[in-house]
């Protein structure tokens, strides 16, 4: 089955509800998104020679256009390359050359850098263009038929570690992922709004599909992209707002709602996943927005979903083990099984540390012209995530911190993240980031790079809080050696911090 179904289904069933909206402002319906994406498809096909297999990518930041040009890729069999839109023209070519995409849907502020990139400018498709606009009111194209495993989507891994990899989402993985989103996320009403406040490249646009399924509204913010005033307008204006966000944009949302003195009205579901949500931080946002949160872990290799943590999980602050489980990232989706396993992929007893392997309806079908690094990541029909964690006795998983950020200290182990949350325990610390620095003596030593709540500091005082914070709390060799104090952490731009460049710094 074509994902695209998804859409065709809404056009007929949900034709006169509101289905895209700029900001606040209505634009299509149902009815005429459908048309719209069947109309281009035919653009794709006639215009552009675009044949079901073809890759076509879009290099865009988040515009009402977007998902129109998603789903008629789709519908035309074709298989969309959403690229992060700030990449550089280096990254942008890579990405271009190694899927083989040679039509590129395009945003015009982005038009130059994709000529850079070497993008063929014959098969550039301008977006919102007087020529795209013509084209989307065009002859409809008859839905491309697509056996469930083929590809429907390369999403290329951000590329923290050697070169992106395009890793090939089936048409039947996005199914599974839409399916898993009502099971263990949330159930969308026909009332609700998705707003993508994060890139639609990425995570944010995956959850299009469950939103398009029930005919629900998508909001794109008239910023493009993340901006906590904006959204809680928006929140007021549109209401039953849902979101994805990386826990620092829940964050600023969060710091930004206390100190207008606002509250969660307007939101309805807030998902947080991509990264580390610290525990501290969570509290703050649960007694400032309330019952909104639900935490999913995943990765593009099984898009949004391994595990999830609920809202009645996260709410339920009487259970004796709430502490651990709301520093977990919950339960696996109900379409997976995931296991923790050591080097040789046995199973770890519960509660040992191992890898994360995952196998399901999501997990990709490989990654694209990479044989090795599939066979690699895919061996034994399990998914290995390279995500270190543990699971108790109920099946929730903690993770612990990728394998190559765990920093090794005179033979231990010693694990960021665990730093990190006893650091953000102290008020003038607002954001922290611990790396490993490599050490004559002891292997690496831990060094804490440190954002400061205020006005910067360069205090020995404080560095001897910190190290009292850590003495309270955790082993003595696991506190840092050194605090650099730096006005911010180097992020790439779904919002995760930049390790590898924390330790190129040093
Ligand atoms: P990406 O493929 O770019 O979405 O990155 C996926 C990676 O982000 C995972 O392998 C994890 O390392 C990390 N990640 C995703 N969700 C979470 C979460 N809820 N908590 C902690 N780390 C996460």
């Amino acid at each position: 089955m074509n994902i695209a179904h998804l859409l065709q289904r809404s056009a007929l069933v949900h034709g006169e509800r509101p289905a895209v909206l700029a900001g606040s402002r209505l634009l299509h319906d149902y009815r005429q998104l459908g048309a719209r994406a069947a109309a281009l498809a035919g653009h794709l096909r006639g215009r552009c020679g675009v044949r079901p297999g073809d890759r076509v990518a879009i290099f865009a930041a988040n515009c009402p256009e977007y998902l129109e040009a998603l789903h008629a890729i789709h519908w035309a069999g074709a298989v969309s390359v959403p690229v992060n839109y700030k990449l550089h023209a280096r990254e942008l070519a890579h990405v271009l050359g190694d899927s083989g995409a040679r039509v590129v849907c395009v945003s015009a502020e982005l038009r130059d850098a994709a000529f850079s990139a070497g993008a063929d400018p014959a098969g550039l498709q301008l977006l919102g263009s007087p020529a795209w606009s013509q084209a989307a009111l065009g002859a409809p194209l008859a839905m491309e038929e697509r056996a469930p495993d083929e590809v429907a989507s390369l999403f290329y891994t951000s590329g923290t570690t050697g070169r992106p990899k395009g890793v090939m989402q089936t048409h039947r993985n996005l199914l599974a992922m839409t399916m898993a989103y009502f099971t263990d996320v949330d159930d969308v009403q026909p009332d609700d709004a998705m707003v993508y406040a994060a890139p639609m490249s990425h995570g944010a646009g995956l959850y299009n599909y469950a939103h398009m399924l029930r005919g629900a509204r998508h909001v794109v913010p008239q910023s493009g992209g993340f901006d906590a005033a904006e959204l809680v307008q928006l929140a007021a204006d549109v209401g039953r707002l849902s979101l994805f966000a990386a826990p620092t944009m829940v964050q600023r949302l969060v710091e930004h709602v206390r100190a207008t003195g606002g509250d969660g009205s307007g939101f309805k579901t807030i998902v947080y996943g991509g990264g580390p949500m610290y525990v501290d931080d969570l509290r703050r946002a649960i007694a400032t927005m309330g019952q909104k949160f639900v935490q999913i872990y995943g990765q593009g290799e099984s898009p949004m979903t391994i595990t999830a943590l609920a809202r009645e999980q996260l709410m339920d602050q009487q259970h004796p083990r709430w502490e651990q489980r709301i520093a977990s990232v919950g339960v696996a989706h109900a379409c997976v099984e995931v296991r923790v396993a050591d080097a040789e992929d046995r199973t770890m007893p519960t509660g040992e540390l191992g890898e994360v392997l995952v196998r399901g309806d999501t997990v990709m079908a490989g990654y694209w012209n990479n044989p090795e690094a599939t066979a690699q990541t895919l061996r034994g029909g399990w998914l290995h995530t390279g995500d270190v964690g543990s699971l108790d006795e109920h099946g929730f998983l903690t993770l612990r911190d990728r394998s190559k950020d765990v920093i090794i200290s005179g033979g231990s182990n010693i694990y960021p993240r665990e730093v990190e949350e006893v650091l953000l325990l102290h008020p003038r610390v607002r954001e922290v980031a611990v790396v490993g620095q490599r050490d004559a003596d002891w292997g690496e030593v831990v060094i804490a790079f440190v954002v400061a709540d205020g006005e910067p500091v360069a205090d020995a005082g404080l560095d001897a809080e910190l190290d009292a914070l850590c003495l309270d709390h955790i082993a003595r060799f696991k506190r840092p050696k050194a605090y650099r104090w730096v006005p911010e952490l180097p992020k790439n731009s779904y919002g995760k911090v930049l390790k590898t460049e924390l330790r190129s710094w040093l």
